[in-house]
């Protein structure tokens, strides 16, 4: 089968101005990125803050241009001039935040907030929007009647509901989420996920969810692609990278998070095991190198290939190898 969505060596570089005497620099946020996204799936993308996760979740929301590369969307390249094509890639894709408070407009009731993509897409008349966005409400587990509620009278877990409610609106096919639990206390997570998941069910969604917690992204993923620093250092399905990892990054990440479970008690993971280098002066080589237990000369002087090992793709000179 075709993949729903598919992106090809996504590129994104951001100039930074430097300071009193200094010369800019050039940041490669995302470097040489390629995978799919298959129809009713969840990749989950995972990777510590400065991974270049983020920037990946804007571009693939068509929030944010890549550089490089080409991200093709239903059969259908973004890059096209086409105002239809691209406005069916906009409700084709939607977007979730972290933060459920920054994310809804405190001045409208969460049946209005509801509504407005529709509003936007020219979706009408207005009565028909209202009935959709009360019939939503109940789909996400909160009340028709709470369509003239005010975000500040939910919880964090509530106002997550309405943001994913929000972004079922247009029924789209992919759902891209950035960290859409990390703010939220840990018995909440739990119940936004099971959401997540009845509600990928029930419409046949596809999630790009990006997270860096490995507990969350066990519980939801098929696939998982691990980045750090703008590279992809291991994509594959969740049990090849959970329970056969070959890049050595992907085994200090899961080093971090000995017991992955939400039951009793959650752990909270400090994957930074050494300093990160700074994203203005990356070592040559393999990018991880520094970190690397396994590190040898060839590391510190030749990047490492994205190449198919055994069931997945790892970059990473030595992955036949065990530690
Ligand atoms: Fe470690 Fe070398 Fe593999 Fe990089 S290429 S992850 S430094 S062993
Ligand atoms: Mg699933």
């Amino acid at each position: 089968t075709t993949p729903l969505l598919s992106a090809r060596n996504i590129r994104r570089i951001y100039e930074v101005p430097g300071r009193l005497f200094e010369k800019s620099a050039r940041v490669h946020a995302l470097d040489d990125i390629s995978f799919d996204l298959r129809a009713g799936r969840t990749l989950a993308v995972v990777g510590e803050s400065g991974s270049g996760k983020s920037t990946l979740a804007r571009i693939l929301s068509l929030l944010e241009e890549p550089d490089g590369g080409e991200i093709v969307v239903a059969g259908e390249d973004t890059r096209t001039r086409s105002q239809e094509i691209r406005k069916r890639q906009r409700s084709t894709v939607q977007m979730v935040f972290q933060n459920p408070y920054g994310s809804l407009n405190p001045r409208k009731s969460v049946g209005r907030i509801m509504e407005e993509p529709l509003f936007v897409q020219g979706f009408g008349p207005a009565q028909v929007r209202a009935e959709r966005a009360r019939a939503m409400l109940a789909k996400v587990g909160l009340r028709p009647e709470h369509y003239w509620r005010f975000p500040h009278m939910f919880s964090g877990g509530q106002r997550q509901r309405i943001a994913i409610g929000r972004a079922l609106m247009l029924t789209p096919k992919i759902v891209i989420a950035d960290e859409p639990v990390s703010a939220l206390d840990i018995s909440i997570q739990a119940q936004i996920l099971n959401l997540l998941m009845d509600l990928q069910e029930e419409f046949g969604l596809s999630y790009l969810f990006i997270s860096h917690d490995l507990s969350v992204v066990r519980v939801i993923a098929d696939e998982v692609l691990v980045l750090y620093y703008g590279r992809l250092m291991e994509f594959g399905s969740r049990d090849a990278i959970f329970s056969n990892p070959r890049h050595p990054y992907t085994r200090t990440l899961l080093a971090a998070a000995p017991t992955i479970s939400f039951e009793p008690e959650p752990v909270v993971l400090d994957v930074k095991v050494s300093e990160p280098p700074s994203a203005f002066a990356l070592p040559k080589g393999c990018v991880f190198h520094p970190r690397c237990p396994m590190a040898r000369d060839i590391c510190r002087e030749v990047r490492p290939e994205v190449r198919n090992v055994e069931d997945r793709l790892v970059a990473c000179h030595f992955a036949e190898q065990r530690p």
